[in-house]
């Protein structure tokens, strides 16, 4: 077991190696996990299929929660121009909004701009990063064995899932389970407009729901999830917005008045919000790779970081005192503690999806939010957690 004082990045090339952990992806997750551990001073690989910086579809407004976290990890989201959002507005199909604060409130910053961050944090810290794509993990006799789709072998002690909600390896992994068809897909891109930026804004439509927020650089994120039921009628994104999305004023108002930032919006299908295993095949899971919260909740970035710390909190007191767990014991104790920590938080994100999808349940809300405007704040809290403990 060694210790690595020096950063640096390993292109693809056939290299056979040993890492205390390896973390499949670089997404949130994976990188939260890989700074925490570096900086505990333990070896860690992590591989991710991308470069950075990339654009990703997602709502890119986290969840304030995870601030005091990320401070001790020396991050820091507003040196990167993360805008802080304090309100919340829901509009239902027929143009009537609910207004209300956010209990813990957040920030907007890209995905582009963090993930990129995170990555030069990890490598500062000496995580080795290797730019390629996992395609099995074999365990056996106490160790793991990762194969990569060009070819290289890296056996390490721990794997940490980190790979996402969609991921080829998920197959590799399962290949008995029978792949269900996901009817949702999503769309992102930012723009430039006049925009408030304290408020984060959640529009509904026919079959789904889009979010609007501010990143930094004054761009707005626009990005929406629908089903895929809706959408296919329609012959592209443009005539699916002006159809159906342009229905709700605000929508309408929002399109035609912003500026696209991108050549053409970023989609993702095959969405999938099935339940799954914290620890798989002694895979540990972190992330999406573990669990999907729905996005109108603006909380999954936020479980993604706070899974990281959890787990990260057991493997670094395992390497300190390795008599202290056995491998049987770490995984019952993350599973156990995963399931403390967001259970609830899932199970709120399926009831609120399917009072907001369904339009006679939206309207019925918002006259019970007019008339009790306290129970929005308090209905937010049951899908966000407190402000992590560090
Ligand atoms: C439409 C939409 C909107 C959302 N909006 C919000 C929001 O506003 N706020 C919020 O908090 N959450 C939101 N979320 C959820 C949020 O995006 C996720 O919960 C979060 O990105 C999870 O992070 P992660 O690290 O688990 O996965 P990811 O960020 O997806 O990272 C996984 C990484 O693994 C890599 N990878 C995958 N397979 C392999 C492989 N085989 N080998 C190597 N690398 C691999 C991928 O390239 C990727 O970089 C939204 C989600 C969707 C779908």
């Amino acid at each position: 077991m060694g210790f690595f004082y020096e950063s640096f990045y390993v292109s693809s090339r056939d290299l056979k190696t040993h890492s205390h952990i390896l973390i499949i992806g670089g997404g949130l997750a994976g990188l939260t996990s890989a700074i925490h551990l570096g900086r505990a001073g333990i070896k860690v690989t992590l591989l991710e299929k991308d470069t950075y910086p990339k654009h990703k579809v997602c709502g890119e407004y986290i969840s304030n929660e995870v601030l005091p976290y990320l401070k001790t990890l020396d991050i820091n989201p507003s040196k990167k121009g993360a805008v802080s959002i304090s309100e919340l507005l829901i509009t239902t199909q027929k143009g009537h909004h609910i207004q209300s604060e956010l209990p813990l409130g957040g920030f907007g910053i890209s995905r582009y701009t963090l993930d990129h961050f995170l990555w030069e944090k990890a490598l500062a810290v000496g995580v080795e990063v290797i730019n390629t794509q996992v395609i099995d993990i074999q365990y056996k006799n106490e160790y793991f064995l990762v194969k990569t789709s060009d070819n290289l072998t890296i056996r390490g002690t721990y794997v940490i899932g980190a790979y996402g909600k969609r991921s080829i390896i998920e197959k590799a992994l399962n290949p008995k389970k029978i792949s269900k068809k996901h009817p949702w897909l999503a769309v992102k891109a930012h723009y430039t407009t006049n925009f408030n930026e304290n408020r984060v804004a959640l529009h509904n439509f026919k079959g789904g729901y889009c979010g609007l927020s501010m990143v930094e650089n004054q761009k707005v994120n626009a990005c929406y999830m629908v089903s895929y039921q809706s959408f296919k009628k329609y012959k592209s994104i443009a005539d699916f917005q002006k159809e159906v999305m342009y229905r709700n004023p605000y929508l309408e108002a929002f399109f035609k008045e912003a500026q696209p930032e991108f050549d053409k919006p970023l989609t993702i299908s095959q969405i999938n919000f099935d339940k799954k295993n914290s620890v798989e095949n002694h895979i540990f899971m972190t992330g999406d790779a573990a669990g999907l919260i729905h996005p109108l909740c603006g909380n999954g970035m936020a479980m993604a970081i706070q899974s990281a710390q959890i787990l990260c909190e057991l493997l670094i007191k395992d390497y300190k005192n390795p008599a202290l767990f056995s491998r049987e014991e770490i995984e019952k104790q993350y599973c156990k503690q995963w399931s403390e920590t967001f259970s609830k938080r899932l199970y709120a994100g399926r009831v609120l999806q399917r009072i907001l999808l369904n339009p006679t349940l939206q309207e019925v809300s918002y006259t019970v939010a007019n008339v009790v405007p306290a129970v929005v704040p308090r209905i937010i809290k049951q899908t966000h957690g407190n402000p992590l403990v560090c």
